[in-house]
């Protein structure tokens, strides 16, 4: 029986494009289900986008997803959003069906959906957020809709910030030269890192781990960087008891949400995983 997407192309715009991962983690789900379609890369420079979506139809693509910087620019382009798009007002998914673009948002749900994984619940729990970006944004937003007790989002810069404050009355935003900061953390449940600090290639690192001697043990510490796939921080928090987790979980899941809306049908997310970490492990540079 012929699929949907047979034929078709998908592809992972950006700028920078080359190191994307999602060529492979799609093109691995892609094969594992016998679809005939396959995943690329196209470079589309910050601030051409507008320009280039037009054209995206010609090019034989049924959809793609978005990275950096186009996720936030795409939301005045689409004819539909999805509730969670709108509500990060930012896209990174696109579906393309008789000429007309279908924006969706898999962060925060993959984000969700992968500490589910590891039996962590955070609904009713106090949360902590260091860091105030993009993949804080979703993040946040999705735990307050979540019915997350209280969230305090950590950050350098809190104007950046403000606007998820005034988003929900659930989350507080704390500078992290503030007392308030160690306060926090003696009584949070949940300490989710959305800076790059530790991240492959990014020299700068939390400058030191001594504010984990306030989170109490029980609280798990998930940081959403996947390269490596054990930072610093998960490392520092190990030693002090701390179940831990990294980013791969989120990564997998949004993908595997984007697939869904692409091929229009819900997929088996224990065998997506399986296929895909077959393909990425080796790939970051792990053994299966
Ligand atoms: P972003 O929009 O650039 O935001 C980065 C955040 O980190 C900002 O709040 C920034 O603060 C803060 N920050 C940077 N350096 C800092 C420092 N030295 N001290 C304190 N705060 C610092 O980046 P993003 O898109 O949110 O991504 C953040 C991380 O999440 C990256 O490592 C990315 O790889 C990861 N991520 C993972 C997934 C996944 O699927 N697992 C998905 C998305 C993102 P300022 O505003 O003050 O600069």
């Amino acid at each position: 029986m012929s699929h949907i997407l047979d034929g078709k192309q998908l592809a992972v715009i950006g700028d920078p494009i080359e190191h994307s991962l999602s060529p492979l983690i799609q093109q691995a789900m892609l094969d594992e289900l016998g679809i005939r379609c396959s995943y690329g890369r196209i470079r589309v420079p910050a601030g051409t986008v507008a320009a280039w979506l037009p054209g995206a139809p010609d090019l034989n693509l049924a959809g793609f997803n978005a990275t950096m910087p186009h996720k936030t620019d795409l939301v005045p382009l689409m004819d539909t959003l999805s509730d969670d798009a709108r509500m990060y007002r930012a896209v990174n998914t696109v579906v393309i069906r008789d000429g007309r673009f279908h924006g969706h948002n898999t962060d925060g749900e993959g984000f969700l959906r992968s500490l589910h994984d590891e039996g962590v619940r955070p609904e009713g729990k106090r949360v902590v957020v260091y860091g105030a970006g993009g993949a804080a944004r979703s993040v946040v937003l999705k735990l307050a809709a979540q019915g997350v007790e209280n969230i305090a989002v950590c950050c350098r810069t809190p104007a950046k910030a403000e606007e998820l404050a005034r988003a929900s009355t659930r989350v507080s935003v704390i500078p992290l030269q503030d007392q308030r900061f160690v306060d926090v953390l003696k009584r949070a449940e949940l300490f989710i890192n959305c800076t790059p600090l530790g991240m492959q290639g990014v020299p700068s690192q939390f400058e030191s781990f001594d504010f984990l001697d306030a989170l109490p043990s029980s609280a798990p510490v998930c940081d959403l960087i996947y390269r490596p796939l054990k930072t610093r921080l998960l490392k520092e928090a190990e030693r002090r008891g701390h179940q831990t987790m990294n980013g791969l979980g989120m990564l997998i899941h949004q993908a595997i949400l984007a697939l869904e809306q692409f091929a229009s049908q819900p997929l088996d997310a224990e065998r997506m995983k399986a296929a895909v970490s077959k393909k990425l492990l080796p790939a970051l540079g792990h053994a299966v």
